[in-house]
């Protein structure tokens, strides 16, 4: 802690890591040479200094006071997983002691029972190993009474496969850059040992009283309301988005960012959303890999901040009906571990020749894969917003903007010379990152759009971990821009001109993606339209969209480039599968708990009253001369209110029956197909009248926490 005042977040920034300076004071300096070396390569921890790294490792944790360490990794299912161990072990006269060892940095090896292998054969199925990704710093994490050191690790079985989703994204990573450098070799660019994807989340979230939060089992239970009648205001309020931020939320921020500073986390940005308590935070991009753990250490310090502060934190992407869901938007690029940007446009011929080449390579990949991208944030949650009216939308398309449009068109139609440096600096690609946010901001209902030097793909959903998406992404682009090198190549192999090579295939791919290029509104109607017409992918649930796992093309692409086998694949797409089937189980258990247990009890109690003081009324109505006219208003209210009871109670008995069936249907698509075409129906009937009747009750005998209290109450 070099600087003096204790404020400032340089002062403490990584404090909670292992980071350089922590490594070069624990480690010997053969150690930590190579040990950087590794971080820079992105190899493997050797074994020579694996038992020095750990020693060193060690001895900086319980310094700060940790007894324990785990492995922290990312399973199959979403969100981390860790399991603790004591650095206590006793030696051969029993003397206890403390011990870390390379092994455990190495190959540690948890019980793996409890996480699951989608599936996989193998006699060791139950077992699974880990290794610490270098790349990614040790970290010591708060909770309960101390700190537990946690090593950011791969997980995988005995046979090499794995069980996680960071070693995937580590090893689409290794296939950009593999099939980069072959581009950027043919384009004449030589001398780079590595090229690196960089991801930067922002994160949407909503912040309930947690009061309320504890009061609706739909929330405990699924993240969502099952329940829930839009109030008056709604989203009408636009200036919260941007307004000032209530203080009790930004205490929250302020106490999430000083936890995620002590890990290392470069937060930045935080400001309110569209919604009623709807939040963002995002932190400046970083390697895909370390962004995507700290993404997930984002979610897990802001939802154990929000517990402290008597607030729930809610990731789901859609918590409330009929009021905006949220995203998590997921800006990437590619560029050189020496730091070009590779999708940077710049003010010489050569390097807008060379933008534009990773430009359509993007292009070309999206194209190709945009149901494999689709399929990469399915999931129940995000079926909510894809696919439902609200942008992004289930199509992937890309906006590029007026002025790229423009550009390729030009190329396209034969206007440009790439022999001409002239005319290449005439395309007015260096104005373009300070043009970008003008006319980027102009569509913001584009689900992947580029922004200046970066695409955003914004389909993303709030609560899913961005390893997934980034390595489709990574692994489309490794694909195209590997397809691209060849198709340039063999120009140059037959003797066409560098220049000319590129130029004819530039202009060959701009014509053959084009429907993917998509500028409108996304909302629209038209894009459905547009979406039909140009035969793209509109993949409206999960189930629609694992569908693509199990096509041939997509599967040979990620063993092509070593990214996943087929088995992998298979255990994805059986974890996957699972998940959403069990999701929507539990969401229908809980809507059929919640209208036995508050609505039906609660609207009986009311119309009890309502009929007692009805009949009171018509015993007086003589005496006190009440027309038959009122008599009969009010009997027509007591009316409506019953027979919207009674509906409710049938369509309870409905749903009853639904999820009864489930368990005769066979596992995977079956189930999961009935869950999207059966099971939400049938609770999304239901809930049309449960929510009439909100608005009928009154609000002493609706025992529920209500949007208006949840979403307008501080
Ligand atoms: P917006 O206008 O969408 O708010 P910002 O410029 O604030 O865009 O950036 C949003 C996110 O994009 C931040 O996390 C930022 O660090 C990240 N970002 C910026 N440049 C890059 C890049 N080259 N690659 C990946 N992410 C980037
Ligand atoms: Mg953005």
């Amino acid at each position: 802690m070099e600087n003096n005042n204790k404020n400032a977040v340089s002062s403490y920034f990584g404090a909670l890591t292992f980071d350089h300076k922590a490594m070069r004071k624990k480690l010997p300096k053969e150690v930590y040479r190579a040990l950087q070396k590794t971080i820079q390569t992105g190899n493997k921890l050797s074994e020579e200094i694996a038992g020095a790294v750990a020693h060193g490792m060690k001895e900086w944790a319980m310094e700060s006071g940790a007894t324990h360490y785990t492995h922290w990794f990312q399973p199959m299912t979403g969100a981390t997983a860790e399991k603790h161990d004591a650095f206590l072990t006793f030696d051969k006269d029993g003397t206890p002691i403390e011990r870390f060892s390379g092994g455990q940095l190495i190959q540690g090896e948890p019980d793996a029972s409890s996480f699951p292998s989608g599936g996989m054969r193998t006699t060791f199925e139950a077992r699974g190993y880990t290794a610490w990704d270098p790349t990614s710093p040790a970290f010591l994490m708060k909770g309960g009474k101390g700190l537990t050191l946690c090593i950011p690790t791969v997980f995988i079985s005995y046979h090499g496969e794995a069980l996680d989703e960071k070693t995937p994204l580590l090893r689409s990573m290794d296939a950009v850059s593999k099939s980069a450098i072959k581009l950027l070799g043919i384009l004449g660019v030589a001398g780079i040992s590595r090229v690196n994807t960089y991801a930067g989340a922002e994160q949407e979230y909503f912040l309930v009283d947690r009061k309320f939060y504890s009061m609706r089992p739909d929330l405990v239970m699924s993240g969502r309301t099952l329940l829930g009648a839009m109030p008056p205001k709604g989203q009408q309020l636009e200036d919260h988005y941007f307004g000032a931020i209530p203080n009790r939320v930004l205490e929250f921020m302020q106490e999430v960012e000083e936890e995620l500073y002590l890990l290392g986390i470069p937060a930045k940005t935080r400001h309110n959303e569209v919604a009623p308590h709807q939040f963002e935070i995002a932190p400046i991009f970083e390697r895909a890999n370390i962004a995507a753990d700290h993404n997930l250490l984002v979610m897990e310090v802001m939802r154990r901040v929000a517990e402290r502060k008597g607030f729930a934190l809610l990731m789901h992407e859609k918590p409330f009906a009929g009021i905006n869901g949220s995203g998590k938007h997921n800006n990437w690029s590619i560029g050189t571990a020496e730091g070009m940007n590779l999708l940077e446009p710049g003010d010489t011929p050569e390097s807008n020749i060379q933008f534009l080449v990773f430009l359509v390579a993007v292009l070309k990949g999206v194209y190709k894969r945009a149901g494999v991208l689709r399929a990469s944030i399915a999931s129940i949650g995000n079926d909510h917003r894809l696919g439902a009216n609200e942008a992004p939308p289930a199509v992937v398309t890309v906006f590029l903007g007026e002025l790229l449009e423009k550009v390729l068109d030009a190329i396209e139609s034969g206007k440009v010379d790439f022999a001409t440096e002239k005319q290449v600096l005439n395309l007015g690609l260096a104005h373009l990152p300070v043009l970008n946010k003008d006319y980027t901001d102009r569509n913001r209902t584009s689900p992947f759009a580029f922004t200046g030097n970066k695409f955003e793909f914004r389909a993303v959903g709030s609560s899913q971990p961005i390893s997934v998406p980034n390595m489709v992404l990574n692994t489309l682009m490794a694909e195209a821009m590997d397809e691209l090198a060849d198709e340039i190549q063999s120009k140059i192999d037959s003797g066409v001109d560098k220049d000319a090579a590129i130029q004819e295939v530039l202009r060959a791919e701009i014509a053959a993606t084009k429907p993917v290029r998509y500028q409108g509104d996304n909302y629209s109607e038209n894009l459905q339209q547009a979406a039909a017409d140009r035969a793209l992918p509109n993949l409206k649930n999960t189930p629609q969209a694992m569908r693509v796992l199990r096509d041939s093309d997509t599967r040979e692409m990620f063993v092509k480039y070593s990214v996943l086998s087929q088995e992998e694949l298979d255990a994805r797409l059986n974890t996957r599968l699972e998940r959403y089937v069990k999701g929507i189980d539990i969401e229908a258990r809980t809507l059929q708990l919640m209208l036995k247990t508050f609505v039906i009890p609660n609207v009986s109690e009311y119309q009890g009253e309502i009929a007692i003081s009805f009949n009171a009324l018509v015993d007086a109505a003589e005496r006190v001369g009440v027309s038959g006219k009122t008599l009969k208003s009010q009997g027509g209210h007591l009316k409506e209110l019953a027979e919207s009871l009674g509906a409710v109670i049938d369509l309870t008995a409905e749903l009853d029956a639904v999820i009864e069936k489930m368990d005769t249907l066979e596992e995977g698509f079956d189930m999961a197909d009935y869950s999207a075409d059966v099971v939400l129906p049938a609770m999304d009937k239901v809930r049309e009248v449960a929510d009439k009747l909100e608005f009928m009750v009154d609000r002493d005998k609706w025992e529920l926490p209500t949007y208006s209290e949840m979403l307008f109450e501080h």
